[in-house]
Protein backbone atom coordinates (compact mmCIF):
# COMPACT_ATOMS: atom_id res chain seq x y z
CA UNK A 1 0.00 0.00 0.00
CA UNK A 2 3.18 2.39 0.35
CA UNK A 3 3.26 3.36 -3.11
CA UNK A 4 -0.34 4.07 -3.72
CA UNK A 5 -1.72 7.66 -4.06
CA UNK A 6 -4.55 8.32 -2.17
CA UNK A 7 -6.87 7.77 -4.33
CA UNK A 8 -5.65 4.21 -5.66
CA UNK A 9 -6.07 3.62 -1.72
CA UNK A 10 -9.62 4.84 -1.75
CA UNK A 11 -10.28 2.86 -4.79
CA UNK A 12 -9.03 -0.39 -3.47
CA UNK A 13 -10.85 -0.15 -0.08
CA UNK A 14 -14.05 0.36 -2.52
CA UNK A 15 -13.12 -2.59 -4.25
CA UNK A 16 -12.51 -4.65 -1.13
CA UNK A 17 -16.19 -3.48 0.59
CA UNK A 18 -17.78 -4.59 -3.09
CA UNK A 19 -15.91 -7.98 -2.91
CA UNK A 20 -16.53 -8.53 1.11
CA UNK A 21 -20.72 -8.09 -0.60
CA UNK A 22 -20.45 -10.97 -3.01
CA UNK A 23 -19.56 -13.40 -0.22
CA UNK A 24 -22.61 -15.33 0.48
CA UNK A 25 -22.43 -16.38 4.19
CA UNK A 26 -23.05 -20.13 3.36
CA UNK A 27 -22.09 -21.54 -0.05
CA UNK A 28 -22.10 -25.03 -0.89
CA UNK A 29 -20.12 -25.98 -4.49
CA UNK A 30 -20.37 -29.05 -6.27
CA UNK A 31 -20.44 -30.90 -3.14
CA UNK A 32 -20.59 -34.86 -3.05
CA UNK A 33 -20.61 -37.20 -0.42
CA UNK A 34 -21.14 -40.89 0.59
CA UNK A 35 -22.02 -43.17 3.53
CA UNK A 36 -21.08 -46.33 3.42
CA UNK A 37 -19.54 -46.12 -0.27
CA UNK A 38 -23.19 -45.07 -1.58
CA UNK A 39 -22.93 -41.62 -3.34
CA UNK A 40 -25.70 -39.33 -1.77
CA UNK A 41 -25.22 -35.77 -2.66
CA UNK A 42 -24.33 -35.54 -6.29
CA UNK A 43 -22.19 -32.29 -7.23
CA UNK A 44 -24.84 -30.51 -5.43
CA UNK A 45 -24.85 -26.48 -5.69
CA UNK A 46 -26.18 -24.15 -3.10
CA UNK A 47 -26.19 -20.94 -1.22
CA UNK A 48 -27.50 -19.30 1.11
CA UNK A 49 -26.79 -15.70 2.54
CA UNK A 50 -27.55 -13.57 6.33
CA UNK A 51 -30.96 -13.15 6.72
CA UNK A 52 -32.43 -15.09 3.70
CA UNK A 53 -34.75 -17.59 4.17
CA UNK A 54 -34.94 -21.08 1.74
CA UNK A 55 -36.96 -23.83 1.84
CA UNK A 56 -35.55 -27.89 0.37
CA UNK A 57 -38.12 -29.82 -0.91
CA UNK A 58 -37.95 -33.57 -2.37
CA UNK A 59 -39.13 -36.64 -2.15
CA UNK A 60 -37.90 -39.18 0.46
CA UNK A 61 -34.18 -40.75 0.36
CA UNK A 62 -33.27 -37.46 -2.43
CA UNK A 63 -30.22 -36.29 0.01
CA UNK A 64 -32.31 -33.58 2.08
CA UNK A 65 -31.26 -35.24 5.74
CA UNK A 66 -27.79 -36.03 4.13
CA UNK A 67 -27.06 -32.31 2.93
CA UNK A 68 -28.34 -31.27 6.84
CA UNK A 69 -25.97 -33.72 8.11
CA UNK A 70 -22.56 -33.20 5.68
CA UNK A 71 -23.33 -29.29 6.73
CA UNK A 72 -23.07 -29.32 9.98
CA UNK A 73 -20.04 -32.15 9.61
CA UNK A 74 -21.48 -35.40 10.78
CA UNK A 75 -18.83 -37.65 10.93
CA UNK A 76 -20.91 -40.67 9.30
CA UNK A 77 -20.48 -38.73 5.72
CA UNK A 78 -17.63 -38.79 3.88
CA UNK A 79 -17.21 -35.91 1.42
CA UNK A 80 -15.37 -36.56 -1.68
CA UNK A 81 -15.70 -33.17 -3.94
CA UNK A 82 -16.57 -30.04 -3.62
CA UNK A 83 -16.75 -26.90 -1.55
CA UNK A 84 -18.88 -25.74 1.88
CA UNK A 85 -17.47 -22.30 2.51
CA UNK A 86 -18.96 -20.41 5.73
CA UNK A 87 -18.15 -16.62 5.26
CA UNK A 88 -15.73 -16.78 3.18
CA UNK A 89 -13.91 -19.93 5.22
CA UNK A 90 -14.03 -23.39 3.98
CA UNK A 91 -15.30 -25.97 6.71
CA UNK A 92 -14.86 -28.97 5.43
CA UNK A 93 -12.19 -30.17 7.78
CA UNK A 94 -13.65 -28.44 10.61
CA UNK A 95 -15.74 -30.19 13.87
CA UNK A 96 -19.10 -29.94 14.19
CA UNK A 97 -18.95 -27.67 17.36
CA UNK A 98 -16.41 -25.22 15.21
CA UNK A 99 -18.97 -25.30 12.59
CA UNK A 100 -21.81 -24.43 15.65
CA UNK A 101 -19.49 -21.37 16.54
CA UNK A 102 -19.07 -19.94 13.10
CA UNK A 103 -22.77 -19.96 13.51
CA UNK A 104 -24.36 -22.96 12.01
CA UNK A 105 -27.33 -24.72 14.08
CA UNK A 106 -29.46 -27.88 12.91
CA UNK A 107 -32.37 -28.83 14.29
CA UNK A 108 -32.52 -32.66 13.80
CA UNK A 109 -35.42 -34.85 12.23
CA UNK A 110 -35.23 -36.97 14.91
CA UNK A 111 -34.07 -35.29 18.43
CA UNK A 112 -32.06 -37.59 20.14
CA UNK A 113 -32.60 -38.42 23.73
CA UNK A 114 -29.89 -37.06 26.30
CA UNK A 115 -30.61 -38.40 29.74
CA UNK A 116 -28.58 -37.20 32.26
CA UNK A 117 -27.82 -33.39 30.16
CA UNK A 118 -29.83 -30.79 31.82
CA UNK A 119 -31.75 -28.58 29.44
CA UNK A 120 -31.25 -25.01 30.88
CA UNK A 121 -27.32 -26.32 32.25
CA UNK A 122 -27.30 -26.77 28.46
CA UNK A 123 -28.56 -24.07 26.24
CA UNK A 124 -26.17 -21.80 29.03
CA UNK A 125 -23.08 -23.84 28.16
CA UNK A 126 -23.81 -24.05 24.99
CA UNK A 127 -24.75 -19.67 24.87
CA UNK A 128 -21.84 -18.85 26.49
CA UNK A 129 -19.33 -20.78 24.32
CA UNK A 130 -20.96 -19.08 20.98
CA UNK A 131 -21.29 -15.60 22.52
CA UNK A 132 -16.84 -16.22 22.68
CA UNK A 133 -16.88 -16.44 19.11
CA UNK A 134 -20.15 -14.78 17.71
CA UNK A 135 -19.95 -11.64 19.86
CA UNK A 136 -18.35 -9.32 16.86
CA UNK A 137 -20.52 -10.70 14.37
CA UNK A 138 -23.62 -10.32 15.90
CA UNK A 139 -25.02 -6.83 17.35
CA UNK A 140 -27.91 -8.59 18.76
CA UNK A 141 -26.23 -11.14 21.47
CA UNK A 142 -27.00 -9.89 25.18
CA UNK A 143 -24.63 -10.98 27.98
CA UNK A 144 -26.05 -12.74 30.76
CA UNK A 145 -23.92 -12.90 33.73
CA UNK A 146 -25.91 -14.26 36.32
CA UNK A 147 -27.77 -18.03 36.56
CA UNK A 148 -31.01 -15.59 37.03
CA UNK A 149 -30.79 -13.59 34.20
CA UNK A 150 -29.90 -16.64 31.87
CA UNK A 151 -32.95 -18.35 33.42
CA UNK A 152 -35.29 -15.44 32.76
CA UNK A 153 -34.57 -15.87 29.40
CA UNK A 154 -34.86 -19.19 28.52
CA UNK A 155 -38.75 -18.72 30.22
CA UNK A 156 -39.04 -16.04 27.81
CA UNK A 157 -38.08 -18.27 25.14
CA UNK A 158 -40.27 -21.24 25.73
CA UNK A 159 -43.29 -19.10 26.73
CA UNK A 160 -42.44 -18.22 22.58
CA UNK A 161 -43.04 -21.81 21.73
CA UNK A 162 -45.71 -22.63 23.90
CA UNK A 163 -43.40 -25.39 26.35
CA UNK A 164 -44.06 -25.07 30.23
CA UNK A 165 -41.22 -23.56 32.30
CA UNK A 166 -41.14 -27.27 33.91
CA UNK A 167 -39.09 -28.50 30.90
CA UNK A 168 -36.24 -26.61 31.87
CA UNK A 169 -35.54 -28.83 35.00
CA UNK A 170 -35.62 -31.67 32.60
CA UNK A 171 -32.94 -33.69 30.84
CA UNK A 172 -32.45 -33.16 27.37
CA UNK A 173 -35.31 -33.99 25.07
CA UNK A 174 -36.10 -37.10 27.60
CA UNK A 175 -39.64 -38.14 27.55
CA UNK A 176 -40.46 -35.21 25.27
CA UNK A 177 -43.19 -35.76 22.91
CA UNK A 178 -42.98 -35.67 19.33
CA UNK A 179 -44.49 -32.16 18.99
CA UNK A 180 -42.72 -31.14 22.11
CA UNK A 181 -39.30 -32.18 20.26
CA UNK A 182 -39.56 -30.22 17.73
CA UNK A 183 -40.66 -27.36 19.73
CA UNK A 184 -37.60 -27.62 22.15
CA UNK A 185 -35.47 -27.77 18.45
CA UNK A 186 -36.46 -24.58 17.57
CA UNK A 187 -36.66 -22.90 20.92
CA UNK A 188 -32.90 -24.23 20.92
CA UNK A 189 -32.47 -21.74 18.01
CA UNK A 190 -34.10 -18.78 19.15
CA UNK A 191 -31.68 -18.65 22.30
CA UNK A 192 -28.47 -19.76 20.57
CA UNK A 193 -29.23 -16.96 17.74
CA UNK A 194 -27.39 -19.15 15.06
CA UNK A 195 -26.76 -17.13 11.79
CA UNK A 196 -28.07 -19.90 9.66
CA UNK A 197 -30.32 -22.17 11.18
CA UNK A 198 -31.40 -25.28 9.89
CA UNK A 199 -34.50 -26.94 10.41
CA UNK A 200 -35.16 -30.88 9.04
CA UNK A 201 -38.70 -31.13 8.67
CA UNK A 202 -39.96 -29.25 11.63
CA UNK A 203 -43.12 -29.95 11.02
CA UNK A 204 -43.28 -33.83 10.73
CA UNK A 205 -45.37 -35.43 12.75
CA UNK A 206 -47.46 -32.45 14.22
CA UNK A 207 -50.94 -31.33 13.98
CA UNK A 208 -52.31 -28.25 12.58
CA UNK A 209 -51.63 -25.97 15.70
CA UNK A 210 -48.34 -26.95 16.75
CA UNK A 211 -47.08 -26.24 13.11
CA UNK A 212 -48.75 -23.00 13.18
CA UNK A 213 -46.48 -22.51 17.13
CA UNK A 214 -43.41 -23.90 15.02
CA UNK A 215 -43.53 -21.48 12.52
CA UNK A 216 -44.52 -18.59 14.61
CA UNK A 217 -41.37 -19.38 16.56
CA UNK A 218 -39.61 -19.72 13.81
CA UNK A 219 -40.63 -16.49 12.19
CA UNK A 220 -39.10 -14.82 15.21
CA UNK A 221 -35.91 -16.31 14.55
CA UNK A 222 -36.19 -14.37 10.99
CA UNK A 223 -36.86 -11.00 13.08
CA UNK A 224 -33.97 -11.82 14.58
CA UNK A 225 -32.15 -11.60 11.72
CA UNK A 226 -31.27 -15.66 11.02
CA UNK A 227 -30.73 -17.15 8.11
CA UNK A 228 -33.22 -20.19 7.54
CA UNK A 229 -32.81 -23.54 5.95
CA UNK A 230 -35.85 -25.17 6.32
CA UNK A 231 -36.31 -28.84 4.84
CA UNK A 232 -39.85 -30.00 4.26
CA UNK A 233 -42.48 -31.84 2.79
CA UNK A 234 -45.55 -29.40 2.95
CA UNK A 235 -46.55 -26.14 1.65
CA UNK A 236 -48.45 -25.88 5.03
CA UNK A 237 -45.92 -24.24 7.38
CA UNK A 238 -43.84 -22.34 4.13
CA UNK A 239 -47.54 -20.50 4.74
CA UNK A 240 -47.43 -19.36 7.78
CA UNK A 241 -43.26 -17.66 7.23
CA UNK A 242 -43.04 -14.13 7.31
CA UNK A 243 -40.39 -14.38 5.13
CA UNK A 244 -39.57 -16.69 2.18
CA UNK A 245 -37.04 -16.35 -0.62
CA UNK A 246 -36.46 -19.56 -2.61
CA UNK A 247 -37.52 -22.78 -2.46
CA UNK A 248 -35.52 -25.98 -4.09
CA UNK A 249 -36.46 -28.94 -5.53
CA UNK A 250 -33.98 -31.91 -4.18
CA UNK A 251 -34.09 -35.16 -6.39
CA UNK A 252 -30.90 -37.74 -5.98
CA UNK A 253 -28.55 -35.63 -4.53
CA UNK A 254 -28.96 -32.50 -6.43
CA UNK A 255 -31.13 -29.22 -6.31
CA UNK A 256 -33.04 -29.65 -9.44
CA UNK A 257 -35.07 -26.62 -9.41
CA UNK A 258 -35.60 -23.66 -7.58
CA UNK A 259 -38.40 -20.44 -7.59
CA UNK A 260 -40.03 -18.96 -5.22
CA UNK A 261 -43.37 -19.59 -3.04
CA UNK A 262 -45.56 -20.85 -5.92
CA UNK A 263 -42.85 -23.48 -6.54
CA UNK A 264 -44.22 -25.26 -2.72
CA UNK A 265 -47.75 -24.40 -3.61
CA UNK A 266 -47.71 -26.09 -7.17
CA UNK A 267 -45.91 -29.49 -5.66
CA UNK A 268 -48.42 -29.51 -2.70
CA UNK A 269 -51.80 -29.55 -5.72
CA UNK A 270 -49.72 -31.95 -8.07
CA UNK A 271 -46.82 -33.75 -6.26
CA UNK A 272 -43.33 -34.47 -7.85
CA UNK A 273 -44.59 -36.77 -10.85
CA UNK A 274 -45.51 -33.04 -11.97
CA UNK A 275 -41.33 -32.24 -12.48
CA UNK A 276 -41.10 -36.14 -13.15
CA UNK A 277 -39.82 -36.95 -9.80
CA UNK A 278 -40.80 -40.47 -7.81
CA UNK A 279 -39.98 -41.80 -4.31
CA UNK A 280 -35.73 -41.19 -4.82
CA UNK A 281 -35.74 -44.64 -2.05
CA UNK A 282 -36.83 -46.76 -4.53
CA UNK A 283 -34.53 -45.45 -7.52
CA UNK A 284 -31.06 -46.07 -5.30
P1 LIG B 1 -34.13 -37.51 2.72
O1 LIG B 1 -33.82 -36.74 3.96
O2 LIG B 1 -34.23 -36.66 1.50
O3 LIG B 1 -35.32 -38.41 2.86
P2 LIG B 1 -31.68 -38.91 3.35
O4 LIG B 1 -30.59 -37.92 3.27
O5 LIG B 1 -32.15 -39.30 4.71
O6 LIG B 1 -32.89 -38.46 2.43
O7 LIG B 1 -31.19 -40.24 2.65
C1 LIG B 1 -30.63 -40.24 1.35
C2 LIG B 1 -30.25 -41.64 0.93
O8 LIG B 1 -29.21 -42.10 1.80
C3 LIG B 1 -31.38 -42.66 1.07
O9 LIG B 1 -31.38 -43.46 -0.08
C4 LIG B 1 -30.99 -43.44 2.30
O10 LIG B 1 -31.45 -44.78 2.21
C5 LIG B 1 -29.49 -43.40 2.25
N1 LIG B 1 -28.87 -43.59 3.57
C6 LIG B 1 -29.08 -42.85 4.68
N2 LIG B 1 -28.38 -43.35 5.73
C7 LIG B 1 -27.71 -44.44 5.25
C8 LIG B 1 -26.79 -45.41 5.81
N3 LIG B 1 -26.44 -45.36 7.10
N4 LIG B 1 -26.29 -46.34 4.98
C9 LIG B 1 -26.64 -46.40 3.68
N5 LIG B 1 -27.48 -45.54 3.09
C10 LIG B 1 -28.02 -44.57 3.85
MG1 LIG C 1 -34.80 -36.55 5.82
Amino acid sequence: MNNLNFEESILIFILCLENKEFVVFLDIHNLSANINGKEILDNLCFEIDRGQVHAIMGPNGSGKSTLANVIMGHPKYSVTSGSIVVDGENILKLTTEERAKRGLFLGFQYPTEIPGVGYSHFLRNAYNILNKSLSGKQENREVFLTVKEFHEYLKKNLDNVGLQTTFLSRYLNEGFSGGEKKRSEVMQMLVLKPIIAILDEPDSGLDIDAIQAVAEAINILISNGAGVLIITHYARILRYLSKLDKVHVMSKGRIIKSGGKELSEELEVKGYGWIGLTDDTDNK
